[in-house]
């Protein structure tokens, strides 16, 4: 049985219950983070929670506990779920409507956690994706990390009713992102992918990936392109927590670097790989 983190508590996942006035469950009111676990390592956990309070501040949302006691509790979680690799999901919504609005202060935040292992075999590095191109329908604050998502969760529906991983999404012919990732194109040996403003969420494996990108000498430009611009790319992958970096190889009806990773993909993906290795092999503390 699965346990769940529950405010303080772990519980059976059969045992938790959320308030039915829950604002999250009522209106997707919270924030949410998902962080990666490798040997029971969590990856990128700093940029993580630095991200989740700047949520918290961008809503006004009181955190229920310190960020310090947050990651203790998530600790914990992967620990009694024996987690080795996987997933650690956490919610923090703003708690119970009508409480809420009477008692505003004695109404905390309610954080809710789970794991989830075997996403996929983790020891492999992900192979390559077919996406599809979507209207980007979403409201203009994407880059705040919030359970508002019908957008994305419409356009990743549309992907996988064709067959596709994900659905790269686009405001009047600019790509933004993906439904639940971010996206980058090669050209000509240079990283580009949309600026970190309110039309994508600028995601930690991204800044990850601009990390690599400067050590491996890889020049990169935030800038906007078009959907004209990705199709006609050398090379075009997407990044997130749990895709890591993934290479698209066929966008709609059209191969993407003849429908095989390219240069840049392999050698990010074989950098990416060399630190998951490492933080497998820090001893625990
Ligand atoms: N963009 C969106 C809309 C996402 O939902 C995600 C991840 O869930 C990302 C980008 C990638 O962010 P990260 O690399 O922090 O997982």
């Amino acid at each position: 049985m699965a346990i769940v983190l529950y405010q303080d508590q772990f519980i059976d996942r059969d045992q938790a219950k959320v308030d039915i006035e829950d604002r999250g469950y009522q209106f997707g009111d919270g924030i949410y983070e998902a962080l990666m676990v490798y040997s029971g390592r969590i990856f990128l956990l700093e940029p993580h929670m630095k991200r989740l309070e700047r949520s918290a501040r961008e809503l006004d949302l009181a955190l229920p506990y310190s960020t310090d006691h947050i990651i203790e509790n998530i600790k914990k979680l992967i620990e009694l779920n024996h987690l080795d690799d996987g997933v650690v999901y956490f919610q923090i919504t703003r708690g119970a409507a009508a409480r809420q609005h009477f008692f505003p202060e004695n109404t905390p935040a309610v954080i809710t956690g789970t794991v989830a292992g075997k996403i996929r075999d983790l020891s492999k590095r992900p192979q390559g994706i077919k996406a599809i191109l979507a209207d980007d329908i979403r409201w203009l604050r994407c880059d705040i990390k919030t359970l508002n998502l019908l957008g994305n969760v419409l356009a990743k529906q549309k992907a996988h009713a064709s067959g596709a991983g994900e659905a790269i999404l686009h405001r009047e012919a600019i790509v933004t992102e993906g439904s639940s990732s971010n996206v980058f194109i090669v050209k000509d040996g240079t990283l580009v992918t949309h600026p970190a403003d309110h039309y994508i969420l600028n995601g930690i494996t991204r800044l990850f990936v601009f990390d690599l990108a400067k050590k491996m000498n890889i020049p990169l430009a935030q800038r906007e392109f078009t959907v004209d611009e990705l199709l006609d790319a050398d090379e075009v992958f997407i990044t997130s927590t749990s895709n890591e970096v993934n290479p698209v190889l066929q966008i709609d009806d059209r191969l993407i670097n003849g429908g095989e990773p390219g240069r840049i993909e392999k050698k990010l993906i074989d950098a990416y790989d060399a630190e998951v290795e490492r933080i497998r092999a820090v001893p625990f503390v």
